[in-house]
């Protein structure tokens, strides 16, 4: 049992592991929305663990991310303006200090 899978063990790894995008090859490139490093099939660091399966984990040293927080490069872009910008309008907040009585709704009271 190896460390390092070689190029095709470490391709079929990511696509085992990684549920949720398609991994052509290892030049695939990701971008971690974590850390927002770009890198490739080649760099994902791969681990095996104890029940047998491959585990996926960002390269970057400080990141832990796995595949869930991988993006296409350019969709960061895309998702990044719409969750900052997301060009609606604050509704939400002049509403936000009128309390939700939700759970205080009592249907025998209209009664
Ligand atoms: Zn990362």
């Amino acid at each position: 049992m190896s460390a390092h899978p070689e190029s095709e063990d470490r391709l079929s790894a990511l696509r085992a592991e990684d549920h949720f995008k398609i991994w052509k090859s290892l030049e695939d490139q990701r971008v971690c929305i974590l850390c927002e490093k770009k890198f490739n099939g080649h760099e994902v660091e791969i681990t095996w663990s104890a029940e047998g399966r491959y585990e996926l984990h960002c390269p970057t040293k400080e990141c832990n991310s796995g595949p869930h927080q991988w993006v296409y490069p350019g969709s960061l872009l895309i998702s990044d303006i719409i969750g900052r910008t997301g060009g609606v309008p604050s509704a939400k907040n002049e509403t936000g200090h009128q309390p939700s009585r939700r759970h205080r709704q009592k249907p025998a009271t209209y009664d």
